[in-house]
């Protein structure tokens, strides 16, 4: 087992890519500005990254134009597009120990996350749609007449990217799959709070063999480079995960040029524990649902309604799970759970602990800062929550559950949907019947039954209501990356 100075050391081992990729080289931003990213661990800046703004994406979105429009990845077959793909896959590989180290560098999350969850996800994502490649087919249509009518599914163009900070390379991983297997071209913005990983997977790609274009990265902040990317006349769809406001300015900003959308938002999902179930498996479950990656996950299971007659056995057993969690260097393999992404994020989460605190809900662990160097936030568990409290309707992003008692299946359903929100949804109970019950009402994309965060490549991911649009992963997550051409031969 490498030791903390090792994993360390692996993070840096390297040079750190910080210039942007555009049409197959690194330059500096043509304003010369940069900006810091930071270690959410000491506070200290890691390094200078080079600042993208608007013109910098209008020569992103040219290359990317050019290698789809005219360029050799239109011309490229699709089964040597697939072999790219498992290339770049094969890379990583090679690399997953200095890659998850800079994870951990610059996002914070524990190594044995990064290094063991993480990194794997994105090696079996890229390989699902690399074997995707060369089997996307259409279909042949038997219409009206002496007509012979089939369809293809072509790329949809050139993708813009734009992924948020709490899973940098996995979401990079999920945006490239499907746009490279379906032979779009792209521009990827990595967030400003997390760009290091996504700039290495560039080295990569290019040493992979992507030709000059296919893969663009620009670094920069979101009202920037993030807005001039979503208005810009080149880009075919945009492909977000963020928060829901911020999907709204890209849905408003995108309707001009008509772009197809992709958006993975948040979401306050509701985790049923039924007094039937195996109470251990459920508290376990219910640990890593809530508190995986510092809370920071949109498909968190944030509010955890138990039944009534397991209530305080469950309230019990986590929040002595919660306070044995081991917080610390996320350097350190022994460490479960490292600092918040940044300032902005920790001053946010403990200002919803005073609201939990204010609005009469009882703590039973956590509630505070850990240390005081770091965005380090203890795991929070509120019990006696309300349904109207602001902890039980607004997403915190952070290591803060709230515990809810029902007592019957009707009425937890109702209070399951009571949300804006639906990405997911899980239940913990030994009567199928009831699992089934909450798998068909629970308005949500994804519904575990006694299970949390299972996630496939395979699988597609996305939301209902104001958690998304569309589907990531699996076979719709690539629909997403195609247009349907129908092409219509009259027979004489
Ligand atoms: P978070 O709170 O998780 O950072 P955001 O939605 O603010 O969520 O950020 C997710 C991504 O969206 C980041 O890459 C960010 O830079 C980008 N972003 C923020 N604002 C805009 C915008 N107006 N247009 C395009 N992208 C944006």
């Amino acid at each position: 087992m490498a030791t903390v100075t090792e994993h360390r050391h692996a993070a840096t081992r390297r040079k750190l890519q910080t210039k942007l990729l555009i049409d197959g080289q690194w330059r500096e931003s043509q304003s010369g500005k940069t900006f810091a990213t930071l270690d959410p661990c000491t506070e200290d800046v890691i390094i200078e990254v080079s600042e993208g703004d608007a013109a910098d994406i209008d020569l992103a979105v040219k290359a990317a134009r050019k290698a789809f429009d005219s360029g050799p990845w239109r011309k490229t077959d699709a089964r040597d597009r697939g072999r790219m793909i498992y290339k770049l896959a094969d890379l990583i590989e090679e690399n997953i120990d200095d890659l998850a180290a800079l994870e951990t560098l610059d996002n914070g999350k524990p190594i044995s996350e990064s290094r063991h969850a993480d990194l794997p996800l994105v090696i079996d994502c890229l390989r699902y749609y690399a074997g995707w490649a060369d089997k996307i087919h259409g279909q042949t249509i038997p219409i009206r007449g002496k007509h012979f009518c089939y369809t293809k599914r072509e790329p949809v163009g050139v993708a813009g990217q734009i992924i948020p900070w709490n899973f940098p390379m996995l979401m990079t991983a999920w945006k490239w799959g499907p746009a490279l297997a379906a032979g779009c071209t792209l521009v990827l913005k990595p967030a400003e709070q997390t760009p290091l990983t996504a700039l290495r997977m560039g080295e990569l790609a290019l040493e992979a063999g992507f030709p000059a274009g296919v893969i663009n990265i620009v670094p920069g902040y979101g009202e920037t480079a993030g807005a001039a990317l979503v208005s810009h006349k080149g880009v075919d769809k945009i492909a977000f995960t963020g928060e829901g406001r911020t999907a709204e300015i890209i849905m408003r900003n995108a309707a001009d040029s008509m772009k197809r959308l992709t958006f993975e938002l948040g979401g306050k999902s509701p985790n049923i524990v039924f007094a039937d179930a195996d109470l251990d498996a459920a508290v376990n479950g219910s640990m890593v649902g809530m508190f995986l990656n510092q809370g920071q996950c949109c498909c968190a299971g944030t509010r955890l309604f138990v039944q009534e007659s397991a209530h305080d056995e469950v309230v019990a057993k986590l929040a002595a799970k919660a306070k044995a969690r081991k917080l610390g260097d996320p350097f350190d393999p022994a460490t479960e759970q490292g600092p918040q992404v940044d300032r902005a994020q920790f001053d946010k989460i403990l200002s919803y602990v005073d609201k939990g605190k204010s609005e009469g809900a009882q703590c039973v662990a956590g509630g505070e800062r850990h240390g005081d160097k770091g965005f380090f936030i203890r795991p929070t568990i509120f019990a006696d929550v309300r349904d109207d409290m602001a902890i039980a309707r607004e997403e915190i992003f952070g290591p803060v559950l709230s515990v809810i008692k029902f007592k019957t299946i009707d009425e937890v359903i109702a209070r399951a949907n009571g949300t804006e929100y639906g990405l997911a949804a899980a239940v913990w109970t030994r009567d199928i019947g009831k699992a089934h019950a909450i798998a068909d009402q629970v308005r949500a994309g994804t519904i575990w039954i006694n299970c949390y965060d299972v996630f496939d490549a395979a699988a597609p991911f996305g939301g209902f209501k104001r958690s998304g649009l569309g589907r990531e992963l699996g076979e719709k997550g690539l629909e997403a990356y195609t247009e349907t051409k129908t092409v219509t031969i009259a027979l004489d």
